[in-house]
C-alpha cells in the first residue's frame, strides 16, 4: 500500500525518517564509544546534563534555532549532530531518486545501516561487531530485494570470500611488516557487504574504497602537508558500497 503512494510521500518519507534516524545515529555515535548507552534515559547536554525538551530535539531544525549551542549553558553541540542528520536525510533522498519500490526502501536501510558504521570507523577507527552484524542479519533478510539478480549462492560466497580476502590481506600485512595495518573489523564488514551484494560486487567496493582512501589522502596532504598515520578504510568501503548500489 505504502509503495502505491505518489513519489512525493516517497520522498518526504525517506527524508523525514532519514533525518530522525540520523539524530539517533548521531547520539548513538557520541555516547557509545564514551561507555554510554543510547537507551540510559533522556537526550540531555554533554556538558551540563540539563535533559533536553521536545524543542531541543527536532532534528536538523533544533540544531539551526539553537545555532549549535546548548539553551541552559551555551556548550556548542557539535557540528557533526548536523551532518549526520543531513547524511540520513540524503541517503533516503537518493535511494528513492535512484532506485524504486522494495529495491529503494532496502537501499535505504543498507545505508542507514552503514551510516553509524562509516562515522564510528571515521572517528574512532572502530566498526563495532554489533552493528556489523546487524548489517550482515539485514542482508540476509533484505538483500533480495536490494540486488535481486543476484542468487542466494552467490550471496553466501560473498559474505565468506569478501570476509577470507580481507583477512588474508590483513595477517599477510601483519606478518610483513609487523604492525596492524587494517582493523579486525574491515574484513568482518566487506563480508556483511558481500551478503548484500554477492561477490560480484565486492571487487568494485574495493576499488571504490581504495579512491575514496586516496581521495582522501590527497585532502589530508593538500590541507596540513602531513598524510595521515592510519585510514578508516572500513568508512570508505561503506561509502562505496553504499554508492555502487546507487548507480549499479
Ligand atoms: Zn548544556
Amino acid at each position: 500500500m505504502l509503495l502505491a503512494l505518489p513519489f512525493w510521500y516517497h520522498v518526504m518519507f525517506a527524508m523525514i525518517f532519514g533525518t530522525i534516524w540520523g539524530s539517533f545515529i548521531a547520539a548513538l555515535c557520541s555516547r557509545w564509544p564514551r561507555g554510554e548507552r543510547v537507551s540510559d534515559g533522556r537526550s540531555h547536554c554533554d556538558d551540563c546534563q540539563t535533559p533536553l525538551g521536545a524543542k531541543d530535539l527536532v532534528p536538523i531544525l533544533s540544531y539551526l534555532w539553537l545555532r549549535g549551542k546548548c539553551r541552559h549553558c551555551g556548550h556548542s553541540i557539535g557540528i557533526s549532530v548536523l551532518y549526520i542528520e543531513l547524511a540520513s536525510a540524503a541517503i533516503g533522498l537518493f535511494a528513492v531518486l535512484f532506485l524504486s519500490g522494495g529495491q529503494a526502501l532496502a537501499a535505504a536501510v543498507f545505508g542507514w545501516l552503514l551510516l553509524p558504521l562509516v562515522i564510528l570507523d571515521y572517528q574512532k577507527l572502530w566498526l563495532p561487531n554489533q552493528l556489523v552484524l546487524a548489517l550482515a542479519i539485514a542482508g540476509v533478510c533484505a538483500g533480495a530485494f536490494l540486488t535481486p539478480e543476484i542468487n542466494w549462492l552467490d550471496r553466501i560466497l560473498g559474505g565468506i570470500f569478501g570476509f577470507l580476502a580481507l583477512e588474508a590481506i590483513r595477517q599477510a600485512f601483519r606478518k610483513m611488516r609487523q604492525v596492524e595495518g587494517m582493523g579486525g573489523g574491515d574484513p568482518k564488514l566487506f563480508g556483511a557487504i558481500g551478503l548484500w551484494l554477492g561477490w560480484q560486487g565486492l571487487p568494485m567496493t574495493l576499488l571504490l574504497a581504495t579512491l575514496f582512501g586516496f581521495l582522501c589522502i590527497a585532502l589530508a596532504f593538500a590541507l596540513s602537508r602531513k598524510s595521515p598515520q592510519q585510514l578508516p578504510f572500513g568508512a570508505y568501503m561503506g561509502m562505496a558500497a553504499f554508492s555502487i548500489v546507487l548507480l549499479a
